[in-house]
């Protein structure tokens, strides 16, 4: 079972097996799980499902591992994740093809998710060598205090179905960098992607048990057996809030060092004075991103009252000129949702939104079967309060509200329970440095809709998780410090 399972072309060569200390194998009890594609629904391949013993498993690999790879030289495990970020970039065309395959996103999209999650392996592999503490005099004289940065040890990474690659290379690289050894649990809808970088980080000659992968249908089962071995030192989650905090609370009991991307509900502001072109512009990127199934998603547009009609004609015209189809063919721009459920909750929102008053200006109901499509969709004369402003959409899904006052905007904007990203759109330089700071979120993306860069500090505040990706920052998350203190 060295190849998937399914004859779709692009599928040759990938790996469905657990890679467990440097050994492909299958499940302890050969269960598999099967890879649909959201296009149509059919089987594109058959990936083991590994159970907890197959975890265990793996933990044991990278716990034996974790001495010899964090007295690797710094400047080896840099040069290793540099090899992995060539190899990746030569096969961008491979990998962008198993992300469209098993997620649905356009090729085009998907080749942008290559680059931006291998940027993380290039960055990474560049900060391997700049980890260091201080010296330090006593302020008070008399001694001196040196500090020095460890990898915290064996980590475990579950990272979710929208963005297969990027999710994981957030983790891998200042793992690896950092000189710890990981256990990932791909989502079992787009295990295929995980699997083959695992294969890359194998070509390129990251020794046995530094990465192990498995993957299962028994998510809960598994990170519960392996979150309950005080061997594991740390986890890095990347999903929903509602499973971020039952992680959190089992973290508890060894006391594990935790980092979670959780949720979103991005409010996109568009100010009185704001360049129209650019916003519409930036909405369509931060809204049609990944079909909205980002948790970076605009999801709720908070626009002048003074604009708004002409900002909601426009996006709608730009929202009713894209093609809705299968992501690996010619000229899509949008894909399906991830499965049927998706396309239901979707649906569901805007139909309560149109209940609770709103109107669809364009799209609206699910696409006819087979596959899980949805429409682009604008709704304006959306009331603040609708469900639709306070759930995740996740989904191609434009709700736009009016607001009269920058106060109001920033309120409403600050009004949820989340606090991943914000978008505000003004050309008052004052106005945008004011809003930047009293937007309650992680990150601000200012007159742009796309905030995601490797360079820079990726993640949420409030029910939005915490702990930083990528940036100087990143690597923080795996190393911890010890202090000495010298009397001299
Ligand atoms: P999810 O249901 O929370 O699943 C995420 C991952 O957790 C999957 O690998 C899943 O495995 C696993 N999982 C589910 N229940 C678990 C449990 N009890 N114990 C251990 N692992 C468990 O989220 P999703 O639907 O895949 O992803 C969408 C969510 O992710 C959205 O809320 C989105 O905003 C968020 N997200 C956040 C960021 C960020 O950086 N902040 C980025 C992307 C997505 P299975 O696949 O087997 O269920």
């Amino acid at each position: 079972m060295t190849q998937a399972s399914g004859t779709r072309d692009g599928l040759e060569g990938v790996e469905t097996r657990l890679f467990i200390g440097g050994t492909w194998r299958d499940a302890d009890d050969a269960g598999t799980i099967d890879v649909l594609d959201p296009a149509d629904g059919s089987v594109l391949a058959s990936v083991a499902d590994g159970g907890t013993a197959d975890a265990m498993a793996a933990l044991d690999a990278a716990a034996d591992a974790q001495a010899a790879w964090s007295a690797t030289p710094p400047r080896e495990r840099g040069e290793l994740l540099r090899a992995a970020y060539e190899l990746v970039a030569q096969r961008a065309d491979q990998f962008a093809r198993v992300i469209s395959l098993e997620m649905g996103k356009p090729l085009a999209e998907a080749k942008g998710e290559v680059t931006y999650g291998n940027e993380f392996l290039r960055w990474f592999s560049e900060e391997a060598v700049r980890v260091h503490g201080r010296w330090m005099e006593n302020p008070v004289g008399g001694s001196r205090m040196l500090t020095m940065k460890k990898p915290v040890g064996p980590c475990l990474f579950i990272t979710p179905w929208n963005f297969p690659l990027a999710m994981g290379t957030r983790k891998i690289g200042p793992a690896l960098a950092a000189g710890c050894t990981v256990v990932i649990k791909p989502a079992s809808q787009t295990p295929l992607t995980m699997l083959l970088l695992a294969q890359v980080l194998e070509e390129v000659g990251v020794p046995a048990g530094v990465v192990n992968v498995v993957t299962t249908s028994s998510s809960r089962e598994v990170g519960a057996a392996l979150m309950a071995d005080p061997r594991l030192r740390k986890v890095s989650f990347t999903g929903s809030t509602e499973v971020g905090r039952g992680l959190i609370g089992q973290s508890a009991e060894h006391l594990q060092r935790i980092s979670m991307e959780l949720g979103g509900n991005a409010p996109f502001l568009v100010f009185e004075d704001a360049d129209l072109d650019a916003a519409v512009e930036g909405a369509m990127v931060a809204k049609m991103r990944n079909m909205g199934e980002a948790c970076t998603a605009a999801n709720r547009f908070l626009v002048h009252e003074s604009v708004a009609e002409e900002f909601g004609r426009r996006l709608a015209e730009r929202m009713s000129g894209l093609t809705v189809g299968r992501g690996q063919d010619d000229g899509v721009d949008v894909g399906p949702l991830i499965n049927a459920e998706a396309v239901e909750s979707v649906g569901a929102l805007v139909s309560e939104a149109v209940e609770e008053g709103a109107r669809v200006l364009v799209g609206g109901k699910p696409a006819e079967g087979p596959g899980w499509f949805f429409p682009p969709t604008v709704l304006v004369d959306v009331p603040a309060e609708a469900t639709i402003n306070r759930h995740e959409i996740f989904g191609p899904v434009a709700p736009i509200t009016t607001f009269s006052t920058e106060e109001e905007a920033v309120a409403a904007a600050n009004s949820s329970e989340y606090g991943l990203v914000a978008y505000a759109y003004t050309r008052d330089l004052t106005r945008s440095l004011r809003v930047s700071e009293a937007l309650a979120f992680g990150m601000v993306g200012l007159n742009t809709g796309i905030v995601s860069n490797a360079a820079a500090p990726f993640g949420g505040v409030k029910a939005s998780g915490f702990g930083r990706e990528g940036g100087f920052e990143g690597i923080e998350e795996y190393l911890d410090t010890t202090y000495v203190a010298i009397p001299l």
